[in-house]
């Protein structure tokens, strides 16, 4: 696998990347992690992610031990050492083993590594081309008084089982609610429903339960830039399904437009398989990658 990843203070290839089994990081999902990506050789709001990263380890009480400064060195050098011009650049800290006999996390010595591998899509161009088929999961999203959405984490035992409900039902990915008839996220993206089109559309996308992701940053200053109408606030399952539109964002790919909701069509995309908003948005996502206010060349 092409890759590099970072391990107790050294540079190693990916299969010699590894964990203790007795890190709580694996034992209990104990960890904190984010996700950047380079495209064309360059990384993509990576102060955003830093600044995200650091914010999930303090509300969890983990240390990384490396400075702002050398985490954004690692990652240049996972990537530079990887030879990567599109990557996934992860970079995580987990509680790591309390002493020997104890269960007491305040004795545990915190552990960050990081890794940069070929660039992972939500969905892949293809199925980009043609949009996504969603499906609304049975899972309930983990409720925000048990684990804050905000904080990036690993719980997904909710995502899982609602991605085998989606292929089960014959969707390609899934999207889970609240358990309260509201939309929350997906594995690894939020979802955004727009009404109406061009000049004035309304795009709705949920403001709570969910990661304050980057990628849905980046929606939402995109569209506003061009006028258009955000509203972040609770969005029922019944609104999404009559939206004209719908898509998701992550790093993982940006602005992907859904196609199908639970096997429907959405309405308002027409005879293609995007709707004229998401279009926008996808093109002005990509093109905000030559923009020096958002980039930042790897190091060579
Ligand atoms: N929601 C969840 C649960 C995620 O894991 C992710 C990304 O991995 C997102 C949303 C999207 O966040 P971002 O746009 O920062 O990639």
């Amino acid at each position: 696998m092409q890759g590099c990843a970072y391990v107790d203070g050294e540079f190693v290839a990916p299969e010699q990347a590894k964990i203790s089994i007795f890190d709580w990081g694996f034992l209990h999902s104990d960890a904190t992690y984010d996700v950047a990506h380079v495209w064309k050789g360059r990384f993509f709001r990576l102060d955003d992610h830093l600044d995200r990263f650091a914010a999930s380890c303090r509300a969890l009480r983990l240390d990384p031990g490396v400075s702002r400064e050398r985490q954004r060195e690692v990652m240049h050098e996972c990537v530079r050492r990887a030879g990567l011009d599109d990557a996934y650049v992860e970079l995580l800290c987990t509680r790591g083993r309390p002493a020997v006999g104890s269960r007491d996390p305040r004795t545990c010595t915190n552990r960050f590594m990081a890794f940069a591998i070929p660039f992972v899509w939500i969905a892949d161009p293809e199925k980009q081309r043609r949009g996504v088929d969603l499906i609304v999961g049975s899972p309930h999203r983990i409720a925000p008084g048990s684990v804050d959405p905000r904080i990036k984490n690993y719980h997904w035992l909710d995502f899982v089982m609602g991605l085998f409900e989606a292929y089960e039902r014959g969707g390609e990915t899934v999207v889970l609610t609240d358990g309260t008839g509201h939309v929350a996220e997906g594995p690894g993206f939020n979802v955004f429903a727009v009404f109406g089109g061009p000049p004035t559309p309304r795009l709705v996308t949920p403001a709570s339960g969910v990661l304050e992701g980057v990628s849905r940053r980046t929606a939402i200053e995109m569209a506003r830039e061009a006028g258009w109408v955000v509203e972040e606030r609770a969005l029922g399952v019944d609104e999404l399904r009559r939206a004209d539109e719908v898509f998701l964002s992550s790093t993982g790919g940006g602005v992907i437009a859904v196609s199908h909701l639970d096997g429907q069509p959405i309405a308002g995309r027409g005879a293609g398989a995007f709707g004229p908003v998401t279009e926008r948005l996808q093109a002005r996502y990509w093109a905000l990658h030559d923009d020096p206010r958002y980039v930042e060349a790897v190091r060579r």
